[in-house]
C-alpha cells in the first residue's frame, strides 16, 4: 500500500474517468517501498500529451517536455509530471533516443526503464505492475539493468553514474553484470554532457556510501574525472600516514560532513600530492607546495565539469587551506575569520578534522581542532567584529571628521579593525573617534 498525496489520486482518477490508464512510477514508488518520502510525484498514462491536456484544460498547465511527451500540471502550489507511456526508439551518440514513439501498453513503458528498482508504476486500487522484480531487487538491496545491462549502457551512458548513485544513496550493492557492464562500458561517459554527470557527482559525493563506490568504481570515477588516477595506490612513506593517498582521501571524504563544498574539497584536498611527490635522505616522502598545486588543478576539474563559480571558488580556498596551522586563539581565529569568512571558516574545520580523522596522531590534531572550534564559538559568542562591515565607523564618518576621500580612508580603517581585534579598543562610535582624535 502506496499512500499518494491527494493530488496525484485526483490526476490519476480524472485520467481514468476520461477512459485512459494512469499510474504513479519511478523514484516515487521506490522511495515510497523504501518507507522515504519521495521528491516527486510523476505519473504515467496513455493518454496522448494533447489528451492529457484536454483532461486538464481547467488547470494550470505547463508543456514541460512536450516532444517526449511530458506535461506539467500545477494543483495546489505543486507540480505534477505525467509523461505519455512510451519507447525511446534508437539511441543517437550514446545518450539521445532519435525520437520518442507514444504506446499505449504500460509493459513497454517499464522496459525502457534504467534499474528495475526504478521500473515500478503503482496504482491506488489495482496495486503494483512490477514486472522485473524491483520489489524483490529493493528488499536485497540490488541496483540491477532493466535488460541487458550492455546494451542499455550503450543507450544512455549517464545510467552507469546513476547507478552509482544511487548504490551510493541507499548503500546497495551493484548486481554482477550490471557492475561488469558498468565497467565495460564507461568510456562511454566521455560523450555525456558535463552537466548531466555533474548532477549524478554531486548527488554521489554527498551519500551516505560515497567512500565505499570511490573505492569500487574508482575507475569509473576517474573516467570522467582523470585528475584522481595518480593518487591511487600512491604510497606516503611518512611519520603522518597509514594509507595510500587515494584511499587516506576516500576515507576522509565518508568521514565528513554531508554538504557539497566540504565533500569536494576532501575529494581534492591531495590531488596536488602526485607531482609534488619527494624523497628526502632520509627515505621520508614530502609533498611540498600539493596545496596550491591542488587548487589549480580542482579548478581545472569542477570548470570542465561545469560547477558554479561560487562552489568553484569556495573548493578552491579550502583546497589551499587544508593544511594550513590555525593557532587555537582568538586573535588567529579572528584573523581567519577576516580572510575567509564564517562560512568557509566552519567548512574548513570540517575539511581539517576529515583529514586528520585518517592519519597518524589524529588525536592530537583533533583536540587542536576542537580547542578552534570553542575559540571559535566563544568569538562567535562575544558578537566579535573581525570585518569592515562589523566595524562601528565606517568611511563616511571619517569624511565627516575631515579626512581627505581616497586610499587613506580605507587604511584607516583596517587599521582601527586590527586594533579591535586584538581587544586593543572597543568597537563603538564613542571610542573609534576618542581613538582617532588622540592619535
Ligand atoms: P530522484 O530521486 O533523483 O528523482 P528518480 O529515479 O526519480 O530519482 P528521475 O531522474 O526523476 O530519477 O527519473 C524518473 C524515472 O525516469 C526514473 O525512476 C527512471 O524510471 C526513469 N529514468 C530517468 N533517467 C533515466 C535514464 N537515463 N534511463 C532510463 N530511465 C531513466
Ligand atoms: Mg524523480
Amino acid at each position: 500500500m502506496i499512500k499518494l498525496p491527494k493530488e496525484a489520486q485526483l490526476i490519476i482518477e480524472k485520467l481514468n474517468q476520461a477512459g485512459f490508464s494512469a499510474y504513479i512510477v519511478g523514484g516515487c514508488v521506490r522511495d515510497s517501498l523504501l518507507g522515504l518520502k519521495p521528491l516527486d510525484w510523476d505519473i504515467c498514462t496513455s493518454a496522448l500529451p494533447e489528451e492529457t491536456k484536454r483532461v486538464f484544460s481547467s488547470h494550470h498547465i505547463i508543456e514541460t517536455g512536450i516532444l517526449h511527451g511530458t506535461i506539467t500540471v500545477r494543483i495546489n502550489h505543486k507540480s505534477f509530471e505525467i509523461t505519455t507511456f512510451r519507447t525511446d526508439g534508437e539511441y543517437e551518440d550514446y545518450r539521445h533516443p532519435k525520437a520518442v514513439e507514444f504506446v499505449s501498453d504500460i509493459t513497454e513503458d517499464l522496459s525502457r526503464r534504467d534499474f528495475t528498482v526504478n521500473a515500478m508504476a503503482y496504482h491506488p486500487t489495482m496495486g503494483l505492475v512490477d514486472m522485473f522484480s524491483g520489489q524483490e531487487d529493493l528488499s536485497r538491496k540490488i541496483i540491477r539493468c532493466v535488460g541487458e545491462p550492455t546494451t542499455r549502457f550503450q543507450e544512455d551512458a549517464l545510467r552507469i553514474m546513476r547507478g552509482l548513485r544511487f548504490a551510493g544513496v541507499y548503500g546497495f550493492s551493484i548486481e554482477e553484470k550490471t557492475k561488469e557492464a558498468m565497467f565495460s562500458c564507461r568510456e562511454l561517459l566521455t560523450k555525456i554532457a558535463a552537466e548531466r554527470i555533474s548532477v549524478e557527482l554531486k548527488k554521489l559525493l554527498v551519500s551516505e556510501f560515497t567512500e565505499k563506490i570511490l573505492l569500487e568504481y574508482r575507475d569509473i570515477i576517474a573516467t570522467v574525472v582523470p585528475e584522481i588516477a595518480p593518487m591511487f595506490d600512491l604510497e606516503q612513506k611518512n611519520p603522518y600516514h597509514q594509507y595510500d593517498v587515494w584511499k587516506h582521501t576516500i576515507y576522509s571524504v565518508g568521514y565528513a560532513e554531508k554538504n557539497l563544498i566540504v565533500r569536494l574539497a576532501v575529494l581534492f584536498h591531495d590531488i596536488g600530492k602526485p607531482q609534488t611527490f619527494s624523497v628526502d635522505k632520509k627515505g621520508i616522502c614530502h609533498f611540498y607546495s600539493h596545496a596550491a598545486l591542488g587548487e589549480t588543478i580542482c579548478e581545472t576539474v569542477l570548470r570542465r565539469l561545469k560547477f558554479d563559480v561560487k562552489t568553484i571558488n569556495s573548493v578552491k580556498e579550502l583546497v589551499k587551506y587544508h593544511d594550513a596551522q590555525i593557532e587555537p586563539t582568538e586573535k588567529a581565529v579572528k584573523r581567519w575569520l577576516q580572510k575567509i569568512g564564517e562560512e568557509q571558516f566552519e567548512r574548513l574545520l570540517y575539511v581539517k578534522e576529515a583529514d586528520a580523522k585518517t592519519t597518524f596522531f589524529s588525536d592530537e590534531k583533533l583536540q587542536v581542532i576542537s580547542e578552534i572550534r570553542r575559540v571559535f564559538q566563544t568569538v562567535f559568542e562575544q558578537n566579535a567584529c573581525f570585518s569592515l562591515k562589523d566595524l562601528n565607523l565606517s568611511g563616511t564618518d571619517l569624511i565627516a571628521l575631515g579626512l581627505p576621500e581616497g586610499k587613506i580612508i580605507g587604511e584607516t580603517l583596517s587599521r582601527l579593525l586590527e586594533l579591535v581585534m586584538d581587544n586593543k579598543i572597543e568597537n563603538t562610535k564613542e571610542s573609534l573617534l576618542a581613538y582617532l582624535k588622540n592619535e
